[in-house]
């Protein structure tokens, strides 16, 4: 299974202890290599040798077959706020699947979870479900292009949206534009990619192009703030977009229900004309929603578009709603509605960067732990800065120093994490639940401390 040549990688003390420990994942990647491209079924599960095969989840934690636990900071890419398998969710989704998994018809639990959703996000005037948040932006976008009858579309450099052929340049690669293989270059044309933050970019793609009919962004900015974006920036954007007639279109697929109930867009009070969302919003199954204003998605309502002569917008979709994902998407929200689950893991994750940063501190390591609501991020200083983590503001580094980090080096990190009983996103840094408590923030910091010590032998840091 080794796809890397390099020997730091082959000889290494901590790859070795990662294959001892995970034997019984390792026979599961390679029956899967005989499968599925690089053995995977999504890219963020790409990891030399190869990732765990985990059994179940409980939690803030998480059993591969092997039978070793992990502290989870994946958290269901996210959809996991309040962690693996809470009750309320759990005998939700039971107890709907128990009743039938597809009605081929109305149900009372699209009712509920179109008013949890409408309770916490008040610009969510009309809903429509999808089945994930890449479905949820392509149908923003097409409303967002029906709507205005325009067809540009301003996105920012390494803001993700999904996989579908209007969001794929300027991610993690083509940041000039450029369409991707097997995009059409006429679709990647109609996109202006900009530096995020950068609102006299804004300004000028605007007035010079009077064809946009939106602006998508990931309102914390990209991958939940690695490379943030100040609020001031959404609130011009806000104005802009208003003035330009282009709509404002916020992905919440990753920020709605965390970094407030209501989402980025409650936190800093500005009203999005559209948003998606995804993750949270389904409760750790699939599925997704583009919700705003009324008069928007009325391009969708059959009634609304033959009073008012316009051809309306086709949505099929077999799994919009469904009865299980509704189910369990009414009762997360129910429980981030009436508890506090949005602040605790706020406070845990606070206590994790700090406690990250102690031990990064103590072991004289130049990286800095950073982020904001729930989450955390690695700096890990690729341009070599002087290291004050007290003082660290992501707002001041660079795209770059944010986004490129060594990809050796965060491998090894992540194997080394794991060998700890840590698992970590593939930037090295992760979402928390509210099930995250004390114990996994000591736990995750004793596991940072080991496995900078194994990179240090290995000569990965300066002694
Ligand atoms: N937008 C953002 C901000 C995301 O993070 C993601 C998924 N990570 C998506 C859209 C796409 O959602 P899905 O994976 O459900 O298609």
């Amino acid at each position: 299974m080794d796809s890397i040549a390099d020997t730091t990688f082959t000889n290494s003390r901590i790859v070795a202890a990662y294959r001892e420990r995970t034997r019984r994942s390792a026979d599961l990647a390679s029956a899967a290599a005989g499968l599925f491209p690089s053995g995977i079924t999504h890219d963020a599960r790409h990891l030399d040798p190869y990732g765990i095969y985990v059994e179940r989840a409980q939690g803030p934690h998480k059993w591969d077959v092997d039978g070793n636990r992990y502290i989870d900071f994946f958290g269901g890419h996210g959809a996991l706020l309040l962690g693996h398998r809470h009750p309320a969710v759990t005998a939700a989704s039971d107890a709907a699947m128990a009743a039938g998994t597809h009605f081929g018809a109305n149900h009372s639990a699209e009712v509920r979870w179109g008013q949890a959703v409408q309770r916490l996000v008040p610009a969510a005037e009309r809903i429509r479900f999808t089945s994930s948040g890449t479905e949820a932006t392509l149908m923003a976008l097409r409303l967002a292009r029906a709507y205005t009858g325009r067809s540009g579309l301003i996105r920012f450099r390494g803001h993700f949206h999904g996989w579908h052929d209007h969001m794929t340049s300027g991610y993690s690669n083509h940041f000039d534009g450029s369409a991707t293989p097997g995009v059409l270059a006429s679709i990647a044309e109609r996109t202006v990619l900009l530096d995020p933050g950068a609102i006299a970019q804004v300004r000028a793609a605007l007035a010079a192009d009077d064809d946009i009919a939106a602006v998508i962004l990931e309102p914390t900015g990209s991958s939940f703030g690695q490379v943030p974006i100040r609020p001031e920036f959404l609130h011009e954007l806000r104005k802009l977009t208003e003035a330009h007639g282009a709509l404002l279109i916020f992905d919440e697929v990753v920020t709605g229900f965390r970094v407030s109930r209501g989402g980025a867009q409650v936190a800093f009070d500005i009203r999005p004309d559209l948003s998606s969302f995804a993750k949270i919003l389904a409760g750790g199954l699939p599925g997704g929603a583009v919700a705003g204003r009324r008069d928007i998605l009325d391009l969708l309502d059959f009634e609304a578009t033959r009073a008012a002569g316009q051809e309306k917008i086709q949505h099929p979709g077999t799994f919009n709603a469904n009865p299980v994902s509704a189910a369990a998407g009414a009762a997360a929200l129910g429980v981030i509605a009436e508890s506090d689950a949005n602040d605790r893991a706020d406070a845990t994750a606070a206590s994790l960067r700090t406690a990250i940063n102690d031990v990064l501190a103590s072991e004289d390591v130049p990286w800095a732990a950073y982020g904001t609501s729930s989450g955390f991020h690695l700096f890990m200083n690729p341009h070599g800065r002087p290291p004050d983590r007290a003082r660290f503001d992501a707002h001041d580094a660079s795209f770059a120093e944010l986004k490129e980090q060594p990809a050796a080096l965060v491998r090894k990190l992540r194997l080394a994490l794991l060998v700890h009983g840590v698992d970590v996103n593939g930037r090295a840094g992760g979402l928390l639940s509210c099930a995250h408590g004390a114990s996994d923030v000591t736990e995750t910091a004793d596991a940072f401390r080991e496995a900078v010590r194994m990179l240090r032998q290995e000569g990965e840091l300066p002694h």
